[in-house]
């Protein structure tokens, strides 16, 4: 599950509208990912990559609640991979158990691998091809045996040139086995029961309400 920003990226942008979409936040996932992309920001080295996966529910047809974030955070942030597999003893991380049991699990049927991009100019700003190769070989590969289909989605957040909130941006992508590639860009976050929509330049969300 690594990813690597510079070996070719496609603008998620230019993929349809997954019809009637949304994605709604609950407060504890909007509050996780505005502090992956703070650090991501922030922290000294600014080509290391943060993230989390969100766990959730489709509630109305193509309308997905992710409700929370990873319990564990034992990944290693490395320079331009967002790896969740291994902690950093090499041992198997418990970020990563507890996707696989919440992928044999009945909880939750969608799933969300969320991570950040510095920014370093060029293509920063797009899912990587290796990006979008794993939200494909998740969705392909990682289904329960039980039969019970599991829908994996793709997130992105990437800063801005001038580190500023207004240029942060947050995105989304689904891959039908298909149908290929769709975005969604209607993102909300529910906080004290209220839906607020994510601010928008154009279609591209950015990543604050
Ligand atoms: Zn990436």
């Amino acid at each position: 599950m690594s990813n690597d920003i510079l070996t070719g990226a496609t603008n998620q942008f230019n993929f349809r509208e997954l019809p009637h979409s949304r994605i709604i936040l609950s407060e504890e996932v909007y509050t996780r990912l505005s502090g992956d992309i703070n650090l991501c920001a922030f922290s000294g080295n600014k080509e290391l990559e943060y993230g989390t996966i969100l766990y959730g529910r489709e509630i109305q047809p193509n309308v997905i609640y992710f409700d929370i974030p990873s319990s564990y955070d034992d990944y290693v942030p490395t320079k331009r991979v967002f790896d969740i597999n291994m902690n950093e003893k090499s041992e198997i991380s418990q970020m990563y158990k507890e996707l696989i049991n919440a992928i044999n699990g009945k909880k939750y049927n969608c799933i969300a691998h969320v991570h950040t991009h510095p920014y370093i100019g060029g293509t920063c700003r797009y899912f990587s091809n290796q990006d979008l190769k794993m939200v494909e070989t998740l969705q392909r590969d990682f289904q329960p045996k039980n039969g019970e289909k599991k829908y994996f989605f793709g997130g992105l957040l990437t800063v801005g040139p001038e580190n500023t909130a207004d240029s942060d941006e947050i995105s989304f992508v689904f891959w039908d086995e298909n149908n290929g590639w769709y975005k969604i860009t209607n993102i909300t976050a529910c906080l004290n029961n209220e839906e607020i929509p994510f601010k928008r330049t154009g279609e591209k969300p950015q990543m604050r309400l």
